[in-house]
Parts: C-alpha cells; sequence; structure tokens
C-alpha cells in the first residue's frame, strides 16, 4: 500500500477507515489494482521512478460526504488531487502532480440537476459527462444544444474548469458557465454569483451577483472542491452552413486573418474552426525540397499548380438559414478584397437531424453531439499525446512568427522530428488564437525524455516572445506558472496569498497550475 508524503502508515490507515465510514467502504480505493487505474495512461513519464502516482482514491456520493472527505484529509495533513470524470488526456489524466496524494473522484456525484430549454441553461454535478447531459436532454426531447469537446466522456465541470473548448458559438467552456458550489478546504460551502442569495431565481442566468466576482479562481486553480456549476446552452439552431475560404500567397496570410478576426469580433463567425496552410498535409517529395530549397514563389507556384490555396479557413454559421446565407456571403464580399481569393460551399445541415443523416455524419461534435470519434480520426495514433498550446495574437504576423521561432527551436535541439509545418490555429477562444502542437508519448523513456525537453523549451521560447500557454500537462505546470513572471511573480504571490488564507494545511491538489502551499513550496519544478 502506497502512503502520502509525510504520513505514518498508521495514521494514513485511521484517515481510511475514516473515510471509509464517511462514503462507504466500497467508495475507498488503496489496492494497487484499483488505484493504477488513476494513473496518467498518457504519462510523458513512462517506465520512469518520476511518474506521480497516487496512494488511493475516494469517491464521495453527496456534498456532505465531500465536506467529511475534507475534514479529515485536513486534520491529517493528506494532499488530495481532485477530479471530475478524471479524463483530461493529454493533460495529466487523473493522476496528481504530487506522488501519493489521494485522488477525489467526483464522478458518483452524477445528478443532472435541471436543464431549461426555455432560458437555455444547465445546473449539473461534477460526475456528468457530456454523453450524461446529451441523453438527458434528447430523452426529454428538449430543445438545447451542449457544445462537448472533442472526447463526449469528459464533464463538463471539470473541463470548463480547466478552460478547455468545444466548436458551437458556446465553445469557450469556462466562460459559458453561469455560477458555481464550491467546498472550500475547510468546509464550507459557497455559492457564487446569484447563487449566494437564498431564494435565487436566476444563479444560472446572471453571473456576477454582487461584489467580487470569484468563479475565476477556482479554475485551473487548488483553491475549493467545485461541487456544482451552472452552463449556458445554445437555443437548438435552426441550420448550419460552412464555406472555405482559400488564399493563393503566403501574404495573403496578413488580410485574410485581420478580416477573419474582423468577422470573429463582430459576431458574424461565432464558432470554432482553425486557419492552416493546406499545402502543410501534402507529404509530396517535390513540395519538401521546394519548401526546403525554394522560394516563397516557387512553393506559391507549387500551389498554383496543384490548386491548392497557400492558406484556407473553414467558416462555420449556426443560425435561421436566411441569416447564416448571408452572414456566408458578407464575408465572401469582405475576403474577395484579396485578389484570386477562392470560396467553397460546405456542409449544410437543418435541425434536428435524423438518425440516417447523424449516421453520414463523421463527426458529430460540432452538431452538439458527443462523440469518442476523436480517438479514430485525427486522434493519435501512438501511444498517448500531450499538447503544446500557447495562446498567440490573432494575426498573420504571429502565425508566420510562432511557425519561424518552433521550427527554429526544433532545428537547435536537433529533433529529427521536426515541427509540424502549418500547424492548425484554432480560435477556440475570443480575440486571439491557440496553437495546438501533438507531442507523442511513447513506453521508451529516451524518446519521452528529449520531447519534455523540448516541450520545456519551446515554454521557454513562447514565454520570450510573449506567448504563454493556456493549459498545460501537470509535468510542466510549474515551468508555464514561473513564465508569468511580471513584477516579480506577483501574480503567482497573489494565489499563493489566497492558497495560504483557503487551504492553510495545503490539502487541495498540491502544485497544481504551479501553486503549492506553504510548507511545499520548495517542492516547486
Ligand atoms: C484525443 C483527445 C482530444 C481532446 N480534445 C479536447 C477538446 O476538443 N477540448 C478540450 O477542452 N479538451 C480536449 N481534450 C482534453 C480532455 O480530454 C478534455 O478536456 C476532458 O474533457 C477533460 O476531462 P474531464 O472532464 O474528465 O476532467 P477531469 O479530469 O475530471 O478534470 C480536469 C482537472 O480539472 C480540475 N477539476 C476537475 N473537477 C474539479 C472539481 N470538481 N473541483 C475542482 N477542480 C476540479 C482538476 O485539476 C482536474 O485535474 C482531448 C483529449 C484527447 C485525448
Amino acid at each position: 500500500m502506497r502512503v502520502p508524503p509525510g504520513l505514518t502508515p498508521a495514521d494514513f490507515e485511521n484517515a481510511r477507515k475514516q473515510w471509509e465510514q464517511a462514503v462507504g467502504r466500497d467508495w475507498v480505493f488503496s489496492s494497487d489494482e484499483d488505484v493504477d487505474t488513476y494513473r496518467d495512461s498518457y504519462s510523458p513519464f513512462w517506465h520512469e521512478g518520476d511518474e506521480p502516482v497516487p496512494s488511493a482514491a475516494v469517491a464521495p456520493k453527496t456534498v456532505e460526504q465531500v465536506q467529511e472527505v475534507l475534514r479529515v484529509a485536513s486534520s491529517y495533513k493528506i494532499p488530495l488531487w481532485t477530479i471530475s470524470t478524471g479524463k483530461n488526456l493529454g493533460y495529466g489524466g487523473s493522476a496528481p502532480l504530487l506522488s501519493g496524494s489521494v485522488v477525489l473522484d467526483l464522478k458518483r456525484m452524477d445528478r443532472v440537476i435541471e436543464v431549461n430549454d426555455k432560458n437555455h441553461y444547465a445546473l449539473v454535478e461534477p460526475g456528468v459527462s457530456y454523453f450524461d447531459l446529451y441523453r438527458h436532454i434528447q430523452d426529454r426531447n428538449l430543445k438545447v444544444w451542449i457544445d462537448p469537446p472533442d472526447p463526449g466522456w469528459g464533464s463538463l465541470i471539470g473541463n470548463a474548469l480547466e478552460r478547455g473548448g468545444g466548436y458551437t458559438p458556446l465553445r469557450d467552456h469556462f466562460d459559458a458557465h453561469c455560477g458555481m458550489e464550491v467546498v472550500l478546504a475547510n468546509g464550507e460551502i459557497v455559492r457564487t454569483g446569484m447563487g449566494a442569495l437564498p431564494q435565487s431565481q436566476t444563479w444560472q442566468q446572471y453571473r456576477y451577483g454582487f461584489g467580487p466576482y470569484v468563479d475565476g479562481i477556482f479554475s485551473q486553480s487548488n483553491l475549493g472542491v467545485v461541487t456544482k456549476m451552472g452552463f449556458w446552452l445554445y437555443p437548438q439552431p435552426e441550420a448550419f452552413l460552412s464555406g472555405t475560404v482559400g488564399v493563393a500567397k503566403r501574404d495573403d496570410l496578413f488580410p485574410l486573418v485581420e478580416n477573419f478576426a474582423y468577422l470573429m469580433n463582430s459576431g458574424i463567425v461565432q464558432a470554432t474552426t482553425t486557419v492552416v496552410s493546406p499545402l502543410s498535409y501534402s507529404r509530396d517529395p517535390q513540395l519538401r525540397v521546394l519548401r526546403a530549397q525554394g522560394s516563397t514563389s516557387d512553393v506559391e507556384r507549387y500551389a498554383a499548380e496543384k490548386n491548392l490555396p497557400y492558406w484556407s479557413v473553414s467558416l462555420p454559421f449556426y443560425g435561421p438559414a436566411k441569416v447564416i446565407a448571408a452572414q456566408w456571403e458578407y464575408a465572401k464580399q469582405r475576403f474577395r478584397a484579396i485578389p484570386g481569393a477562392t470560396f467553397q460551399d460546405g456542409a449544410s445541415y437543418r435541425f434536428p437531424l435524423d438518425t440516417d443523416q447523424l449516421a453520414k455524419i463523421v463527426n458529430p461534435v460540432p452538431f452538439g453531439v458527443p462523440s469518442l470519434q476523436t480517438f479514430s480520426i485525427g486522434g493519435p495514433r501512438s501511444q498517448g499525446h500531450m499538447w503544446f498550446s500557447p495562446i498567440i495574437p490573432m494575426s498573420g504576423d504571429a502565425i508566420l512568427e510562432a511557425q519561424n521561432v518552433f521550427d527554429q527551436v526544433y532545428q537547435d535541439l536537433g529533433s529529427s522530428s521536426a515541427a509540424p509545418p502549418g500547424f492548425p490555429i484554432w480560435n477556440f477562444f475570443a480575440r486571439a488564437f491557440v496553437i495546438i502542437y501533438f507531442f507523442p508519448i511513447e513506453h521508451d523513456i529516451e524518446k519521452n525524455r528529449r520531447n519534455r525537453e523540448i516541450f520545456r523549451r519551446l515554454v521557454k521560447t513562447s514565454a520570450e516572445h510573449g506567448w504563454g500557454e493556456y493549459r498545460t500537462h501537470t509535468a510542466f505546470m510549474g515551468d508555464v506558472m514561473d513564465a508569468y513572471s511580471f513584477n516579480d511573480h506577483a501574480l503567482l504571490r497573489l494565489h499563493e496569498t489566497m492558497k495560504d488564507a483557503l487551504d492553510p494545511n495545503g490539502v487541495l491538489s498540491p502544485g497544481k497550475n504551479g501553486i503549492w502551499p506553504k510548507g511545499m513550496r520548495k517542492a516547486r519544478t
């Protein structure tokens, strides 16, 4: 049996017994076989002693049980690691950052408390997955959409707290939340926003309540355990259509992105898409030679001969059929200012889709339907992966600069696996782009070490250029937080001040996002 750091086996045994009394014997796990299911199956530390592993897991069913689990953890100073459904693959899975922490597994708290399809919101517990909420809505024939991320088996709460993203106009999942219930380390239950008003009728409709808006301090943090969260849902739209804009020259990227930013920031395009160079997907050896040795105009000529755009962006539109047709027309009108711009009509649908239509759609996620297709289509072919995901400005200059800077990092480190050319640039969030680089995880110690080294270099180099990651694997949380260093790490000091005030015993997810409790700051990596 593993034991949390700083604890005697006897104390741990006592704590386990108290947890068993609180949640039932079946819901405290400590055999290696059970506990191993909480390891990160995409760990970049496979077969190395550094892989953080939990010592046990405890799975409460109610808010009162969460309070009791926290009380016991505090009295023995046992580090916990909170998960909702624990499917945070690519960012640490369900494994803790600090080895020996006990996983606080909330997936048994799985009630859909309310779905309202007149004001379009839901209130759920942490164990509710996108599949669960989708089924709940379908069973009742409610006219609202959820916004799943690529894999639908995760929870709304875990994904939103990590500030994850989806595809429909409600794609920024933390932004789409409205109201929380949080259990603090001292066991106190707090409701945020209008939830603080005992007779509130608008907890899921008005975010701010009165006074400082505190919801943000519970995202990507270790300051509380979220036991309920409200989400805005998308009213089932009448229709969808997409259209792709292509441009012929490398430097057409500048007006392409400028017009795209205009459409995004004016709310004409509202959903997730990518700016890509279709040339990057070509495996033609002739193109590789041209890229390495030729000039930009050689590559442009090649693209013209092959009838490929140099850059393209697909624009997704959701809403009333007449409105979205007009939005696509307006977008074309703007992009026509770029000489030689091409336009291609894409998929179009009327909702609701019937079963036959749905079956023909390879990836239904952008239509509010959760799926696991991602593991077979664009998903990983390796033994796992993690992502490097810096936020960059929404401009053509930033895209080209990032491409050059990251390519250089790979070259400097002599990596045979060069940075992917023309990596997709996502608009998961308003007003800025996020680049998502895929890092394979393998059961190969040397390759993983190498990838960790490249990853750390990318984080540092990004920071030197003013780009920071929006989210990261537990292995790099210290590195990323270290980069947010304005005024000698004033932000981290603020986080630590809050940590010390709200969690003086340091039991909640030590090290999460680089924030350590007072007694463990030496452990900071
Ligand atoms: C192929 C693939 C594609 C992916 N695509 C996407 C994508 O499109 N968009 C995207 O966002 N992600 C994506 N991911 C990443 C990940 O799978 C999802 O974000 C997933 O939804 C997160 O899992 P979860 O909801 O089970 O979170 P959990 O693992 O339950 O939680 C994540 C973290 O949030 C915190 N947390 C969770 N619950 C609580 C709570 N109740 N109180 C306090 N803190 C809490 C903890 O720190 C926890 O480690 C992808 C992963 C893979 C493998």
